[in-house]
């Protein structure tokens, strides 16, 4: 039975995931931080449909949680197959506001988190010959937000994470992709307005805010046999939002 490692997978996009493996037999390592009763309440609705799961807590800006989540998963299921990259926050302020605390954060949790548990995954990857990497980026990674400045720079770094990470080790059969998503509609947009979220849907050629399924469809087609031979790429689902 193959293992998933997903981190943030306590709400939104990495839930989802969580959900969609968990129906497709997957065992599942789900990382939370905060929102425990969410993860807990996953655990359980994973359980109910015959799937295996562990709960793990670990801040991904810590590389000492990282390294033990990654053990502990070890521990359970034995190997790693996929790992997903998700934990995520966002900002919305112009930069010159933002406080320094803040800048890191979103460095340490978007980029950093991802590089650490990378780091800490991909031995295991190697002993067992094969893994898939997916790294949850963004749009603004590729484009570019005003008010997200520090936020779209820890998507862009992402973005060349992948691609170096693909170079590097798709010669041991571990295929590292980034998926962009544009605007999904989580916890992360709650703060938009009725108004505002019809401004955007205008832009969007779908005409629809995207939804987490959206993205989970994606990571499943790229981590099953229909992705074996996609390496190193840059995937944008925003329903042509950035066309
Ligand atoms: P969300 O609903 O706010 O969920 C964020 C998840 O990240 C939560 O499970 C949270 O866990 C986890 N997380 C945050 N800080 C963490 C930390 N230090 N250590 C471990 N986990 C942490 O956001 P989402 O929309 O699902 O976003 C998921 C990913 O997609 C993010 O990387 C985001 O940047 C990216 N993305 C989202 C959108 C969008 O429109 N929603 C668009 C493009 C890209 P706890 O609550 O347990 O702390």
């Amino acid at each position: 039975m193959k293992t998933i490692l997903i981190t943030g997978a306590s709400r939104g996009i990495g839930r989802e995931i969580a959900k969609l493996f968990a129906k497709k037999g997957y065992n599942v390592a789900i990382n939370y931080n905060k929102s425990i009763d969410k993860a807990k309440s996953l655990y359980e609705e994973i359980v109910s449909l015959n799937a295996n799961a562990i709960l793990l807590k670990a801040d991904v800006q810590n590389p000492k949680e990282v390294k033990h989540m990654v053990e502990e998963t070890i521990a359970c299921f034995g190997h790693i197959d996929i790992l997903v990259n998700n934990a995520g926050i966002c900002q919305n302020n112009l930069l010159i506001d933002e406080s320094d605390e803040l800048t890191a954060q979103i460095i340490n949790i978007n980029l950093l988190g991802s590089i650490y548990t990378s780091k800490y995954v991909i031995p295991f990857m190697l002993k067992n010959g094969k893994g898939k990497i997916i790294n949850i980026s963004s749009i603004w990674g590729q484009h570019g937000a005003s008010l997200e400045s520090t936020y779209s720079s820890s998507k862009a770094g992402l973005i060349a994470f992948t691609k170096s990470l693909a170079k590097e080790y798709g010669y041991n059969n571990i295929l590292v992709n980034c998926i962009c998503p544009g605007l999904i509609d989580t916890d992360m947009n709650k703060n938009l307005s009725k108004s505002e979220r019809d401004e955007i849907i205008k832009k969007i050629p779908v005409q629809r805010i995207g939804e987490t399924s959206d993205i989970s469809n994606l990571v499943l087609f790229l981590c099953e046999e229909t992705g074996d031979y996609i390496n190193g790429q840059v995937i944008t689902v925003d329903g042509g939002f950035t066309l």
